[in-house]
């Protein structure tokens, strides 16, 4: 009898370590492969991921719709930056309806900076291929280019402030005393201190933390806890500040008149990194308004729209289109999303892959990093996540984009004004 359960135990030894070993590779190796799309160079052109040389494009391209649109106007929006990086702005375009202001488009990018590449490109390609006369008769289009401007040039998500713009945007400061309750049951898990270190046991092992965590207390509670954003941890991931940051606060009164001009408004605010690699989806917080859902299912109609809500998703508290929303003294505002996925986040391997590369990046920047190789192996992991060098991926962007805005400036103007 003890000879049996001798042999069992070991039996079961031996799962286990090779459990444990197969799941190690597969975490140190992990790569979602692109969709099976030719790369084509002319599409994969559209992106500059240079910050400079794509504020230029963009500033380029507003001159030319200047020239042959009436009453455009432009602002530069510019961003202080405290360790020294120059030549930071947030830049507007708008151009005014040019017959009658019933309904207006806003299109933003760089919200988090190291995803402005993939949301520069997507607009200046709407700003080449849609904005004809007749699509601008009673629609007013406002771009918004890189609202995280520092986070662009350096290829990090946050501002210099270590905030999340897309959790710190609020009408009202009681945002900032919200309590993320969940936060404190993760917090020593993603926001280690000390140097990074990318070859450390605790990072090898780090899938196995994050499934002890996950069967401790299940994904959905996890995913909400990590990811709706929290103010209470300043160098930790997903912080929201203490007050609306400088670029938000400086938008606002531009933006306000031109939200109120229209009686209808949507939003685009264009995002990489969370779901499957090379899908464009469109993830829409569920509206406590009927009329806002409605004008948005009829906007993508035939679309497949993921409101987020169920255990798959999470909801952010400061997110930067319901913010715009709230801007609007009068009328409707439609805000949607675009979240270009990179790393098959919606799979448990994918997202704790996502959340480990967010941890690191961050440490770093928090701590420093314990080798010049372990700076620059973390710093490609993260921006790979946020701004594939695939031209594939980049294909797949551009088409998908493309092909979604046909489908929007097809329906947006017989959505019913309010
Ligand atoms: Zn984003």
């Amino acid at each position: 009898m003890r000879r049996v359960l001798k042999l069992t135990f070991l039996a079961l030894l031996v799962l286990v370590v090779a459990a444990i070993g197969l799941s190690t590779w597969q975490f140190a190796t992990y790569a979602p492969r692109d969709r099976p799309v030719p790369a084509d160079a002319a599409a994969a052109a559209w992106f500059i991921d240079d910050y400079a040389a794509a504020r230029r494009d963009f500033l380029t391209r507003g001159d030319a719709l200047a020239g042959r649109l009436a009453g455009v106007e432009r602002f530069a929006i510019p961003v202080a930056s405290p360790s020294g990086v120059a030549g930071l702005f947030v830049d507007g375009l708008y151009i005014p309806a040019q017959v009658t202001s019933k309904r207006l488009l806003v299109i933003s990018s760089g919200v988090h900076g190291v995803e402005g590449p993939a949301g520069s490109a997507v607009m200046r390609l709407f700003m080449a291929e849609f904005t004809s006369a007749d699509a601008l008769a009673e629609t007013g289009m406002l771009f918004l280019h890189a609202l995280n401007p520092y986070g662009f040039a350096i290829g990090r998500r946050f501002t210099e402030n270590n905030v999340d713009l897309n959790r710190n945007a609020s009408t009202s400061d009681a945002l900032y005393r919200t309590v993320n309750a969940g936060y404190p049951m993760v917090d020593a898990v993603i926001n280690p201190q000390g140097p990074a270190d990318a070859g450390s046991l605790a990072n090898r092992l780090f899938h196995l933390r994050a499934v002890a965590l996950i069967a401790q207390h299940g994904m959905p509670t996890l995913r909400q806890a990590v990811l709706q954003g929290q103010y209470q941890v300043p160098k930790g991931i997903y912080y929201g500040g203490q007050a609306l940051e400088p670029e938000l606060a400086a938008l606002a009164p531009r933006v306000q008149p031109i939200l109120d001009a229209y009686p209808l408004s949507m939003s685009i605010d264009l995002h990489t990194g969370y779901g499957a690699r090379g899908t464009l989806h469109l993830i829409f917080d569920p509206p406590k308004d009927a009329r806002v859902r409605e004008r948005l299912e009829a906007v993508f109609a035939g679309q497949r729209i993921d409101w987020a809500s169920g255990a798959d998703f999470y909801t952010v508290t400061g997110d930067f289109v319901g913010w715009l929303g709230k801007l609007r003294r009068t009328g409707l505002h439609l805000p949607a999303v675009f979240e270009f996925g990179t790393m098959d986040s919606q799979t448990t391997m994918g997202s704790i892959k996502s959340l480990h590369v967010t941890m690191l990046e961050n440490q770093g920047a928090q701590f420093g990093y314990a080798s010049p190789a372990d700076r620059d192996k973390i710093q490609r992991d993260y921006r790979e996540m946020f701004n594939p060098s695939s031209a594939a991926w980049r294909t797949q962007v551009m088409q998908d984009s493309r092909a979604m805005l046909r489908v929007v400036t097809e329906h947006w103007p017989r959505v019913a004004l309010p």
